[in-house]
């Protein structure tokens, strides 16, 4: 019996260990200077992502594509987004109407050009994505709007 109850909490500390370690690979933060950066993305990707400029309307790769599958972060590769919560907000921007998970994305409070509005960022590596709008469909009735530049596809399986 003492035996027994050594095996469950060896048992239970590998779990709690492994458990760890996946939250900490997930939220692992990646940090570059901004001269890695700007050696690892193109000038575009740089003004979008790093200097946090909006591409035009309508002119993204990603506005009107429709395949199934994952949106990632064009500069570290992170999953943020699913074919699944998109949709056409008419915008000439990617639009979402929720991310894979809240915690993959930072809000941040945005005053420039004259607005209040909401940016939000990666949370792997804080690049710049787009803003987040109250306006969007339900369920969530939010919208992440979103620079194509910023982001990558992965074709479902
Ligand atoms: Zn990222």
């Amino acid at each position: 019996m003492r035996y027994f109850s050594a095996l469950i909490i060896v048992l239970i500390i590998t779990l709690y260990g492994q458990d760890k370690q996946g939250l900490e690979t997930m939220t692992k933060k990646v940090t570059k200077s901004e001269s890695e950066w700007a050696t690892c993305l193109t000038s575009d990707e740089y003004r979008v992502l790093r200097e946090k400029g909006t591409e035009m309307a309508f002119t993204g790769k990603y506005y009107k594509h429709k395949d199934d599958g994952k949106y990632v972060c064009a500069a570290c590769d992170f999953e943020l987004f699913s074919s699944n919560t998109k949709y056409d907000s008419g915008t000439g921007w990617p639009s979402f109407y929720a991310a894979i998970d809240k915690d993959r994305i930072l809000e941040k409070r945005d005053n420039s050009l004259g607005m209040v509005r909401t940016e939000i960022l990666c949370a792997r590596c804080e690049s710049h994505l787009g803003h987040l709008f109250p306006d969007g469909p339900r369920p969530s009735g939010l919208r992440y709007c979103i620079n194509s530049i910023s982001l990558d596809f992965k074709k479902a399986e």
